[in-house]
């Protein structure tokens, strides 16, 4: 790794700048180094100066060239900014690194990049990491079943029983998520696990990927340089095998996935994944989406590690929807869901923010259980409809057929549970809420948001995002229109500005994002989102 390590010293009307640069811990004394200094009030560059003619630079004059001094490279020009930006540029081995600082009354301090933020921020993510085995929803699923069933299942789907006890349940539970929305129901009978291995291998399968939130973003993290912690309560090799090398876990020390997979059977979730073009017994799909079934285990359940002994800077919360009303050893997930928000207010002393990342919870009862969390955790994510279920514990009903009604929902469920901070994502714009200034800046939650949405763009395009470049085709995808709508009407109905707006006590922060118009597909979209969104605001918090 590339690391880039300057000071600035402002002397008389000199400045002076002083970069070194490491390669894996060593100190490079014949790198490319070429730095920008733009005045931050006056927005005049200074021209751009480099050691070398690699870089396409133009320099004013002989004093303005970076002198190599045995590796310390140094730029001294006159200028009397108060206050100005700087950005170095190393090239070491063909690649670029770039570092930004902001020098301020005799002082710098770094600015850093989405990507610097999810390098460096030690994110811990508990606990649902599974397997999800993707299966086709197309014809062929059609000749698995003869005419009774089938008549079952279309009687079943008048009131769906939302947990599987048998085969027609799977398909109900297709067709009930085609109609209204992906959904996640519990397997309860072991027979049925066996018919969707079968089915899995008998070349209706697509492919075996991590699934869980926590394991979707701690993956995504690694992917893009970080450094994430894990913790799940069940984890087999082919688990660990999913997650990026980056990832790690702790057993009961931090070390690699792999080491800490002792696990003999992996949670898996089957899921069935759809367009909006595809039928089932004459039912046709009006939207992309999935179903997922899946499997229950007495020991997936979290016993979260000591919260005063692991270093980290932001936790992500997912997975409590998983839980079992009751466990074989007589524990209830009211205990769980207790212990868990024990933990949560140990973390909040000490000032470790926290997110829970929400996803539909068919099970009411559960539903509320887990709302309980919302009262202790600092910030949370979760889609519209997730957004619907929590607001109809209170109301009946709702509607949300716009952003200025989200919002109103998003203040509502912000003033219940005293949040600091609400995401919502839709397709076509995300909205953010905070409470007070305590978090990032409005410009810095800005670029926080942008980043999510390059991520969420290109995952959707490519299907994955496995290294860096994958992120390049953001670029090339327009944004919605749906978001730029929205936009409008909100700076006529609530005076937005760029972005901003204040609605009573809190900060609406909206941006419109990049759609894919034919995406590959959208598995794991929204914990991308919200999970990359997050932890870049938290790398911001206190810049
Ligand atoms: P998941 O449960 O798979 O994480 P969600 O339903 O929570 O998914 O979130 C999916 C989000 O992904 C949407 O709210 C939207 O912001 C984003 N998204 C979905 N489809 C696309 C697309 N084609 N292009 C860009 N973003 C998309």
């Amino acid at each position: 790794m590339v690391e880039i390590v300057s000071e600035v010293k402002r002397i008389g009307e000199y400045v002076i700048i002083f970069t070194r640069v490491f390669d894996s811990g060593q100190m490079v004394t014949d790198a490319d180094v070429a730095i920008v200094v733009e005045d931050v009030e006056e927005r005049i560059f200074l021209p751009r100066s480099s050691t070398t003619h690699g870089f396409s630079v133009y320099t004013i004059n002989e004093k303005n060239v970076i002198e190599n001094l045995s590796g310390v490279y140094t730029l001294i020009f006159k200028s009397l900014f108060k206050k100005f930006k700087v950005t170095i540029f190393a090239r070491v081995r063909d690649k670029t690194t770039k570092k930004v600082l902001l020098f301020e009354n005799g002082r710098t301090r770094e600015e850093k990049d989405p990507l610097d933020v999810i390098r460096t921020l030690k994110v811990f993510l508990g606990f649902n990491v599974n397997i999800d085995k993707i299966i086709y929803v197309d014809k062929r699923l059609e000749k698995l079943v003869n005419k009774n069933t089938r008549k079952a299942i279309l009687q079943d789907l008048i009131k769906p029983r939302k947990k599987i006890n048998s085969i027609e349940d799977v398909f109900v539970g297709i067709i009930d998520s085609m109609r209204y929305g992906s959904q996640e129901w519990v397997i309860e009978d072991p027979s049925v696990i066996k018919w969707l291995e079968n089915l899995y291998k008998d070349n209706l399968g697509k492919e075996t990927r991590i699934g869980g939130q926590a394991g979707i973003i701690a993956n995504l993290i690694a992917i893009l340089g970080g450094y994430p912690t894990v913790y799940s309560p069940v984890l087999s090799k082919e688990q660990a095998g999913l997650l990026h090398k980056n990832v790690f876990s702790l057993c009961p020390t931090r070390k690699p996935v792999t080491e800490c997979a002792d696990a003999k059977e992996s949670k898996v979730n089957w899921v069935f994944e759809f367009n909006r073009t595809d039928e089932l017994f004459n039912i046709r799909s009006n939207q992309n989406g999935r179903f997922i079934a899946g499997s229950q285990m007495e020991e997936y359940r979290p016993e979260w590690p000591d919260i005063n002994n692991i270093d980290i800077d932001a936790i992500i919360l997912a997975g409590l929807h998983l839980l079992k009303k009751k466990y074989r050893d007589g524990t209830t997930a009211e205990k769980i869901i207790k212990e868990t928000i024990e933990w949560i207010d140990g973390a909040a002393k000490r000032d470790i923010p926290t997110h829970l990342e929400l996803t539909c919870m068919e099970d009411e009862w559960l539903r509320e259980k887990i709302v309980e969390i919302l009262y202790h955790v600092d910030s949370v994510g979760m889609n519209k409809d997730e957004l619907r279920q929590i607001a109809e514990l209170d109301e009946e009903k709702i509607d949300l057929p716009d952003a200025l009604s989200i919002i109103k929902y998003m203040k509502k469920i912000a003033k219940k549970f005293g949040l600091k901070r609400v995401h919502v994502h839709t397709l076509g714009y995300y909205i953010n809420l905070y409470k007070d200034s305590g978090w990032a800046s409005p410009e810095k939650i800005k670029k926080a948001m942008l980043f999510a949405s390059d991520l969420a763009a290109a995952a959707a395009f490519s299907g994955s995002i496995e290294k860096m470049e994958d992120l390049e085709i953001a670029d090339s995808i327009s944004l919605s229109k749906t978001g730029l709508k929205e936009q409008e009407k909100l700076e006529k109905e609530i005076g937005m500005e760029n972005g901003v707006a204040r609605v009573g006590d809190y900060t609406i922060i909206f941006l419109p994002t990049k759609v894919v118009g034919h995406p590959k597909t959208t598995v794991g979209l929204g914990d991308t989102i919200s999970g990359s969104m997050f932890v870049v605001e938290c790398g911001y918090r206190y810049m």
